[in-house]
C-alpha cells in the first residue's frame, strides 16, 4: 500500500510545484486529500489540523474535550462516515490507518502548538472502472473544515482541484 503513495510522491516532486507537503506546516480550516488508483486497488490519504475536528489542538484537558477527541478519531477511522464510493465500484476496505496525537501511537510532532490527524484507507475494488466520483462528507461531519485541497492520481491522469463544502465531489 506504501507504493502507491510513493509514486505519487515521486510524480509529485518530479513534476507538480507543490505548495503543500505531508509534513508542510497546516493552515486551519484546510485539509489535504489525495488518493490514488492503480488497478482494483484504491488508496485514500486524509490529512487534517485537529482544529477542523474539535477546536483545539492542546491535549485534552477535561472531559468534554477527551469525548470530542475520542468521537472525532472514530469518525475519521470509519471510512464512510467521511466519504463514499460508487456502489458499483463495489470497493471493499483493506486498511485503515489512522495517526493521532497525544495517544500511544504518536507519530505526529505537535510542537509549535499545532497538532494533526491523517489517516490513509486502503480498498479494493471489484469494478474499478465504475470508480467515477468519491464523495466527500468531510464538511458535513467536520463544519470547521473550510476547503479541502484535493489531488487525484488514476488512469484518467493527475490533477488538483480545491474542494468546498458547496462542491464537495471529487471526480476520479
Ligand atoms: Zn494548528
Amino acid at each position: 500500500m506504501k507504493r502507491l503513495l510513493n509514486g505519487w510522491l515521486l510524480m509529485a516532486c518530479a513534476g507538480l510545484a507543490m505548495a503543500h507537503g505531508p509534513h508542510a506546516a497546516h493552515e486551519h480550516g484546510v485539509a489535504e486529500l489525495r488518493v490514488a488508483i492503480a488497478g482494483a486497488e484504491v488508496e485514500i490519504s486524509f490529512e487534517t489540523p485537529l482544529d477542523n475536528l474539535v477546536g483545539f489542538e492542546h491535549e485534552p484537558r477535561n472531559d468534554r474535550q477527551r469525548k470530542a477527541l475520542q468521537e472525532a478519531l472514530e469518525a475519521v477511522g470509519a471510512f464512510e462516515r467521511l466519504f463514499g464510493l460508487p456502489a458499483a465500484a463495489g470497493c471493499a476496505m483493506v486498511d485503515v490507518a489512522v495517526e493521532a496525537p497525544f495517544g500511544s501511537q504518536d507519530h505526529h510532532g505537535h510542537a509549535h502548538g499545532h497538532a494533526g490527524v491523517s489517516a490513509v484507507y486502503t480498498l479494493k475494488c471489484a469494478t474499478p472502472a465504475a470508480l467515477d466520483v468519491l464523495q466527500v462528507k468531510v464538511f458535513d461531519v467536520f463544519s470547521r473544515t473550510r476547503q479541502i485541497r484535493a489531488e487525484r492520481l488514476s488512469p484518467r491522469g493527475q490533477t488538483a482541484v480545491t474542494l468546498r463544502s458547496k462542491q464537495a465531489d471529487l471526480p476520479l
